[in-house]
């Protein structure tokens, strides 16, 4: 019972600590580094707060020195995730009727664990299981985790107070209650941040919730479990499994108490879970909700009034940080012909100064990529790219998995606005351009609108008004995020909602109000405190 009206203001974002030299928290960083590659750690799956183990041991190495191994997982199957449900399904009324004030100081707690305690231990966890280097780990793991987790506190306050008008003789009351069965979060490996986020808004609305991370990203995942326990979640509420994709999708699916699933992932995976559903929506008590944020090919279109290293600086980072990793990274840039050989020239000069490397040697831009089949994957469109008429390596182009799986920061010219590097994700280093007639803008931004499936994000960089406004007005529908002289990556919570439509996905808007709607079943209650006592109304008199 809430004895008062407790309130939650808007947080502010979690400061990004710089890492420069001598700094205290590059020294931290370091030593945690240092520990975790001392250890080799047994990753249990976490079902009603048990750790559960089943022998079949699955390695986990870091991307960029794969002879390393910093431990293993338990590959789980079938009757773990029927566990989970089971489990989670027992916990689910205590869970939901829990006072807002203790579910709410669960997720902030864990904020300021992650914020102090385990700020270094999260931040290189993330550099070695997913080979992120140390600002990149610490706007994902640290920040942007931080920053869900309060900010989702405040706008789940937020929604609480939306309340209905009252008529007089009335009361009107909404309670925002959680879904009636289990939530699924599917979450994909390249931000730590995104996978503790789908688990726990959902959780932070009343569900409970059967987990399942990347198997690229469980090294993190399990010290977030940790934190998740140590800030006072109760068993059950969040149960994390490992099993193959068919396996999980076959379980969960099929269940009658299957309410929601919160997805973010490729655009391939997405579609088929929506057809499974789809197969099984007379067998399910309620209209399961469907969140998923898919798929990018994310564009940079630069106006000829564009200031050239506002357009080089956009490129290099938006391209090449994680890898181009990110679903909002920038991998299709429409440059006019009467800056383009100046962009290039100096693209090319930017891009031949990143090193590449091992996490632990700061001085590396670029880190590996996250496995082998990627590596694989983005070696294919290089070589292809190396072959056809159509294309040109400008910089960049080479690749080795001897030690990890590097691959050069790459950019792709081609004379083919279609060309499949333009077209299709590709979810590493790799930036294809295409140069335009300068006179020819209000065209090419119809081509930028109708070259790829997806709307996640984009780009418009330009020093003429004019210019922007017709971008910003054609390419309306091209992304979920755009951006003004700007890259298209690095969304804030808080700041910039994100989420893209078209093949990108639901467009629920992570880190907002948007997104947390979808895990709460509105009930309205209207109380009469005078009721009629007759059923006759005055108009019956016929006088
Ligand atoms: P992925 O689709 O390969 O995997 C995502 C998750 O789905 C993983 O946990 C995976 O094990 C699971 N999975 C795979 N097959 C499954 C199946 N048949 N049934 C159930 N689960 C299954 O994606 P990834 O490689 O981890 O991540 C990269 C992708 O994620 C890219 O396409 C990227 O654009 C996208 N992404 C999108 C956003 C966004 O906000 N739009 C954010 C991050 C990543």
């Amino acid at each position: 019972m809430q004895l008062g009206y407790f309130d939650y203001p808007v947080p502010s974002n979690e400061p990004v600590l710089s890492y420069a030299p001598g700094s205290p928290e590059k020294i931290a960083l370091k030593k945690a580094i240092a520990g975790l590659k001392k250890k080799t750690l047994d990753i249990p799956m976490y079902i009603n707060g048990k750790s559960v183990r089943t022998g079949k041991k699955i390695s986990i190495h870091p991307p960029h020195e794969i002879k390393h191994t910093l431990g293993h997982y338990h590959l789980g199957g079938k009757t773990h995730v029927e566990a989970a449900i089971t489990t989670s399904l027992k916990v689910r009324e205590k869970w939901s009727n829990m006072s807002w004030e203790s579910r709410a100081h669960i997720f902030l707690k864990a904020a300021d664990l992650l914020a102090t305690k385990y700020r270094f231990e999260m931040n290189a966890a993330t550099m070695l299981g997913q080979s992120k280097n140390a600002y990149q780990a610490e706007i994902d793991a640290a920040c942007e985790l931080i920053d869900f987790l309060r900010f989702n506190v405040h706008f789940l306050t937020e929604i609480y107070k939306q309340q209905p008008v009252s008529a007089p003789g009335i009361h009107n009351r909404m309670e925002w209650r959680g879904l009636e069965g289990f939530v699924l979060a599917v979450t994909p490996f390249n931000f730590t941040a995104i996978g503790a986020n789908l688990p726990s808004s959902a959780a932070m609305c009343g569900n409970v919730v059967v987990w399942k991370p990347s198997d690229a990203q469980i090294y993190s995942a399990n010290l977030f479990m940790q934190i998740l326990k140590e800030a006072g979640l109760p068993d059950g509420v969040i149960n994390m499994v490992y099993v193959d994709g068919p396996v999980l999708g076959d379980t969960c699916f099929k269940h009658p108490h299957f309410a929601g699933v919160h997805f973010t992932g490729s655009t391939s995976v997405f579609n088929h879970m929506w057809k499974q559903i789809g197969e099984n929506i007379s067998n399910y008590k309620s209209y399961p909700r469907i969140v998923g944020e898919t798929g990018g090919k994310d564009f940079v279109m630069v106006h000829p009034s564009a200031n050239v290293e506002t357009v080089v600086a956009a490129l290099a980072r938006g391209a090449f940080e994680y890898q181009g990793q990110k679903c909002s990274a920038a991998s299709r840039a429409y440059l006019p012909s009467n800056i383009a050989g100046l962009v290039k020239e100096k693209l090319v000069q930017a891009v031949q100064s990143m090193k590449v490397g091992s996490v632990e040697d700061f001085s590396n831009f670029v880190n590996a990529v996250i496995s082998e089949k990627s590596f694989d994957k983005i070696a294919s469109y290089i070589n292809k790219a190396k072959k056809d008429k159509k294309a040109k390596i400008l910089v960049g182009g080479n690749f080795s998995k001897k030690l990890g799986y590097f691959v050069e920061p790459t950019v792709i010219e081609t004379s083919d606005p279609k060309y499949l590097t333009m077209c299709e994700e590709i979810f590493g280093p790799v930036l294809t351009i295409y140069t335009y007639p300068a006179t020819k803008y209000e065209k090419t931004l119809d081509l930028v609108n109708d070259t790829s499936k997806y709307a996640l994000t984009g780009a418009i960089i330009a020093q003429d008004r004019e210019a922007i406004e017709l971008a910003t007005q054609k390419l309306r529908h091209s992304a979920g995020n755009f951006y003004i002289n700007d890259k298209p990556t690095g969304a804030v919570v808080g700041q910039q909602p994100f989420g893209g439509a078209r093949a990108s996905g639901t467009n629920d808007k992570a880190g907002s109000m948007l997104n947390l709607y979808r895990w709460l079943s509105a009930r309205t209650i209207k109380e009469t405190f005078n009721p009629p006592t007759d059923y006759k109304y005055p108009f019956l008199n016929e006088a």
